[in-house]
């Protein structure tokens, strides 16, 4: 599969989609609280992806029936929004893409709910510098697996388990593009990394066991073992440098973990 690569013009247009998905998920994330429907909160991003004149890039994909995943607790990844409840303790994933002139821009982030557990807290902290960890080598002179290896070395030395199921990917005019970017794997393989790459990096990371499965709904991706799972994802570039980070905001969300 041929990896795409980004014009000024299209990057410009990534920016625009990457800022409108960030500030959907700070929508979200105040929304985190006792009481809350899943079904509320996608309701209230999608209002915003539209009110920006974007979509919202998950409506529909697949079948997909809502604007953003909503997954709580061991649900890890594509849960779908509905009735349930938010609780005090919950800790809940949410991952939301808008599509703006036919570009899109994907992010997610975990958030707390009330009062949560203090393990609960370091599986979202660890799950978010995974991230980070990972786009140190996100530029010129690395390979895609040279992230992949960072993120699974950093997660699995604070004592949490790496999703293999499910990987990050390029992104673009497609959702999913080209190429894969796994959170796991030796480094120094894939292909090698130039400026105007964009890559949807997105650690998947487990406080158990790796293995997951699929719900019953086909959809809702869990833990096999029941623990909890967070996840945190941004849209980047590649340039010569460090990658830019086209997710984001101009909104600073302390209670967000963004
Ligand atoms: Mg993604």
């Amino acid at each position: 599969m041929m990896i795409n690569i980004k014009s000024l013009s299209e990057i410009e247009l990534m920016r625009r989609a990457g800022k409108i998905s960030k500030n959907a998920l700070i929508v979200a994330g105040k929304l985190m609280k006792p009481g809350t429907t899943t079904a509320e909160v996608d309701h209230a991003v999608e209002q915003y992806i539209l009110s920006e004149g974007a979509t919202p890039s998950f409506k529909g994909y697949g079948g997909f029936p809502a604007s953003a995943c909503i997954s709580v607790n061991e649900e890890v990844i594509h849960g779908i929004p509905g009735d349930r409840v938010m609780q005090s303790g919950d800790i809940v994933s949410v991952d939301v893409g808008a599509c703006y002139e036919g570009y899109h821009g994907d992010c997610a982030a975990t958030f707390a709910v009330g009062d949560v557990s203090e393990d609960k807290k370091a599986l979202i902290e660890v799950t978010r510098q995974s991230f980070y960890e990972g786009i140190k080598f996100a530029r010129p002179g690395y390979r895609i697996s040279d992230i992949s290896s960072a993120i699974q070395a950093y997660a699995e030395s604070q004592g949490y388990s790496v999703v293999r199921q499910y990987v990050g990917h390029g992104i673009g005019t497609s959702l999913h593009e080209a190429p894969e970017v796994p959170n796991f794997g030796r480094p120094g393989y894939g292909p090698r990394l130039i400026p105007g790459m964009t890559l949807a990096v997105e650690p998947m990371i487990n406080m158990g066991v790796y293995d997951v499965r699929v719900l019953s709904d086909d959809w809702t991706v869990v833990t096999v073992d029941g623990m909890p799972s967070a996840h945190y994802e941004n849209t980047i570039l590649i340039t010569d440098n460090e990658p830019e980070i086209l997710t984001l905001s101009n909104e600073i969300c302390e209670i967000c973990y963004l």
